[in-house]
């Protein structure tokens, strides 16, 4: 494997990765609160096409998933891009792909290289037999990213269509295994990508609801939709009034429950989210 496009903007870099049999992956390396952060994906393309996400719209948006080689090739590739060797690093499974769905492989990189980072991340929709078997044993505890982006689950299947099937985990079932999964030591954060589905005071409303049903220490990240530009039915709404949403749902949740809004690293390149795979397949 190796690299065949690059962009780079302070220290946002973000990178187009050729493998073996051809495919394209992205991957980003960034610096947030003192760490670099390994953004690699966990499959080639993905396919969950959530309606926010530029990996849906690829001309190939999904092959298969990455081997734990690959992973491995891909991490050791990476540390070969950094800027600074002695600041602690985040190994993040947060760009395209599910990990859920390539649990073993994904376990496998995790654990050949868990010396190596601070901690360990991943993004996840939620695949209902990989938490089971998350819950059943691990001997290492990723801090698990729900994309949440809702207050119901019908809500939820506006944005990631593959919500409304079984193997995919209800809103529910997330709450629950946050329940354990912290009783293990593991810590558990929601995405919420405010955008003009879901930022109604109904959505408020029944989040809040959501929320007090939370009896474990929970973070609740919010962040803005950004257009990406497709007729994907979702509408950007206005800083001001995803910052407001935010608010008010720090105001009102118990103590346990730790809420903040972030602005994306890297967000003007659109980091981590499969833009520069998509148009790089678009130009060909
Ligand atoms: S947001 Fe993540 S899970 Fe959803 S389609 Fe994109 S890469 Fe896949």
């Amino acid at each position: 494997m190796y690299i065949i496009d690059r962009y780079e903007e302070n220290n946002n870099k973000k990178y187009i990765i050729q493998l073996q049999d051809g495919y394209f992956i992205e991957v980003a390396l960034f610096e947030h609160r003192n760490a670099i952060h390994f953004c690699i994906p966990s499959q080639v393309g993905c396919c969950v096409g959530c309606r926010h996400c530029s990996t849906t719209y690829a001309q190939v948006p999904y092959v298969r998933n990455l081997s734990s080689r690959e992973l491995n090739n891909i991490v050791e590739l990476l540390i070969t891009q950094l800027w600074n060797k002695n600041i602690p690093k985040v190994l993040s499974f947060s760009g395209h792909g599910e990990p859920m769905m390539n649990w073993e492989n994904i376990q496998k990189c995790a654990r050949d290289n868990i010396n190596r980072f601070l901690n360990i991340y991943l993004t996840s929709i939620g695949i209902v037999c990989t938490m089971h078997e998350i819950l059943l044993g691990l001997d290492f505890y990723p801090n698990i990213y729900f994309s949440l982006h809702a207050s119901c689950d019908n809500e939820r299947a506006e944005l990631i269509p593959l919500a409304g099937n079984e193997q995919i985990a209800n809103l529910q079932q997330i709450i629950e295994f946050g329940k354990y999964y912290t009783q293990m030591g593991g810590q558990v954060i929601w995405n919420y990508m405010i955008c003009n589905v879901n930022s109604s005071d109904e959505s408020f409303q029944r989040l809040l609801g959501l929320c007090r049903k939370v009896e474990y220490s929970l973070d609740i990240r919010f962040t803005k939709y950004i257009d990406i530009r497709k007729n994907n039915k979702i509408k950007e709404i206005d800083s001001a009034v995803s910052k407001a949403f935010c608010q008010k749902i720090s105001d009102q949740v118990s103590s346990n429950i730790h809420v903040r809004f972030s602005t994306l690293e890297g967000e003007e390149m659109g980091i981590a989210c499969g833009q520069m795979r998509a148009f790089l397949q678009d130009k060909k």
